[in-house]
C-alpha cells in the first residue's frame, strides 16, 4: 500500500495539513498515513529538529506531506537546531534538488492580485528550482577579518553540468505535459556559471527535447517581465539563489502566499521512485496560529501535487484543482477576503472544497 509521511510541523502547519487530510480522506483512497514530529515541535519533545527515526521513515515513505517549521518560540535556539534546520536537513539528505512552485491565478481570484486583473487572469506558470546547489551550498564560505581591522563575508556560486542537466531535464519534462515553453534564467552576462548554465541547458533541449522552445533570459529582466507580462511565461528554469527570488516574486503576483503549493524532487532511483516532498509555501503565520483562519488551500493544492506527481493519480489531482476553484468563488479565508463572499475559517474552507469534490 502507498506510504504517506505526515509531518504537520508547527503554527498554522498543523492546521492546514489537517484540511488537507480531511480532502484526502474524501476522496476514498487507500493510502497509509504515518504522522511524526518536525521541526519546534520535535525540538520541544526530542531536542532535535529532524528526529533520526523521522529522517529514516522520510527515506522509506512514497510521499512526504509537510506542514511549516519555525515561530518566535525558538528565537534564541542555536542554529543547527533551528526548526527551519529541519526543512534544510530533508533537502540536503534526501537530495531534493527539483523545487518546482506553480503560481497559477483561478480566473475568481484576479481581483486579489496586486497587479492589474487583466495581466493576472489565467496566470499558470512554473518555476522549477535547483534546490541543492549554487551559492547557497557553495564552498569556500564565511566571514574573515582583514589585516585593516574590517571583515570580509564570501560566499561561492557554482554548478556542475550535472547538477544542470538533472534540473533542466525535470523542467523540459514539465513542458512537454504544458505548453512546451521553457525561460532558463541565469546572469551569464556577468558570471561563469551562468554562462555554463545556459551552455548546459541548451546543449540538453538540442540533444533530447527538440520539440521545447528555450528561451533564456537573465534574471533581472525576468523579475521584470513577471510584473510586466507574467502570461509570457510556462515554464522558468532557475538557480537556487534566482529560484528563490523569482519564485516570491511569482507568489506575489497572484495575491496570496495562503494559495500557493510546491514540490520538492529527488532523484529517481534504481527502482523508479524518487523522493518528493510537498509543503505550501507560507511558513508556520505564528502571527494567526491557533485562531483557526489559516487558508488551507496551498497545503490542498500541495496534496494534489503530490497525488500527480508521487502517486501517478492526475485524475484526483484535477478534481482537488478544480474542487479549490470551485470553493473559492463560494467562500474566501480572511488573507483573501471579499465583501462580495462569506468569510469562512480553516475548516469551513476544507468543507467548501469536499462539498465541491
Ligand atoms: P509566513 O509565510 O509564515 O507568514 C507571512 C504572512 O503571510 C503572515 O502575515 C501570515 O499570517 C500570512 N500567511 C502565511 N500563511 C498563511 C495562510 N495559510 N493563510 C493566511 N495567511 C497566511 O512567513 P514568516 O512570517 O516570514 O515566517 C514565520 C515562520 O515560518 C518563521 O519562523 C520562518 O522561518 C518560518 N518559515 C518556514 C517555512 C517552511 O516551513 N518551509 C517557510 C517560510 C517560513
Amino acid at each position: 500500500m502507498t506510504a504517506l509521511l505526515v509531518l504537520p510541523g508547527d503554527g498554522v502547519g498543523p492546521e492546514v495539513t489537517r484540511a488537507a487530510l480531511r480532502v484526502l480522506d474524501a476522496l476514498g483512497l487507500s493510502i497509509e498515513l504515518d504522522h511524526d514530529l518536525v521541526g519546534g515541535a520535535a525540538f520541544d519533545a526530542e531536542g532535535t529538529p529532524l528526529p533520526a527515526r523521522v529522517l529514516d521513515k522520510a527515506r522509506r515513505a512514497d510521499a512526504i506531506l509537510f506542514g511549516a517549521v519555525g515561530g518566535p518560540k525558538w528565537d534564541d535556539v542555536p542554529y543547527p537546531l533551528r526548526p527551519e534546520a529541519a526543512i534544510i536537513g530533508l533537502r540536503k539528505q534526501l537530495d531534493l534538488f527539483a523545487n518546482l512552485r506553480p503560481a497559477r491565478v483561478f480566473d475568481t481570484l484576479a481581483d486579489v492580485s496586486p497587479l492589474r486583473p487583466e495581466l493576472v487572469r489565467g496566470l499558470d506558470l512554473m518555476i522549477v528550482r535547483e534546490a541543492t546547489g549554487g551559492v547557497y551550498f557553495g564552498e569556500p564560505r564565511g566571514i574573515e577579518h582583514l589585516a585593516d581591522g574590517t571583515e570580509r563575508g564570501f560566499n561561492t556560486e557554482a554548478y556542475t553540468t550535472v547538477e544542470i542537466e538533472r534540473v533542466a531535464q525535470v523542467a523540459f519534462d514539465l513542458a512537454t505535459h504544458r505548453a512546451g515553453r521553457v525561460a532558463s534564467v541565469d546572469k551569464a552576462n556577468v558570471m561563469e556559471s551562468g554562462m555554463l548554465w545556459r551552455r548546459t541547458a541548451q546543449a540538453l533541449r538540442d540533444r533530447d527535447y527538440p520539440a521545447i522552445a528555450l528561451d533564456h533570459m537573465y534574471a533581472d529582466n525576468c523579475a521584470m517581465q513577471l510584473v510586466r507580462d507574467p502570461l509570457r511565461f510556462d515554464v522558468i528554469l532557475t538557480s537556487n539563489l534566482f529560484g528563490d527570488i523569482l519564485s516570491d516574486l511569482a507568489a506575489a503576483c497572484t495575491g496570496s502566499l495562503g494559495l500557493l503549493p510546491s514540490a520538492t524532487l529527488g532523484p529517481i532511483g534504481p527502482d523508479g521512485r524518487r523522493a518528493a516532498l510537498y509543503e505550501p509555501i507560507h511558513g508556520s503565520a505564528p502571527d494567526i496560529a491557533g485562531r483557526g483562519i489559516a487558508n488551507p488551500v496551498a497545503q490542498i493544492l500541495s496534496l494534489a501535487m503530490l497525488l500527480r506527481w508521487s502517486l501517478d493519480r492526475p485524475d484526483m489531482a484535477d478534481r482537488i484543482d478544480c474542487a479549490c476553484e470551485a470553493a473559492l468563488a463560494r467562500c474566501r479565508t480572511a488573507d483573501i477576503a471579499t465583501p462580495a463572499l462569506p468569510t469562512v475559517g480553516t475548516g469551513a474552507m476544507a468543507d467548501a472544497v469536499i462539498a465541491a469534490l
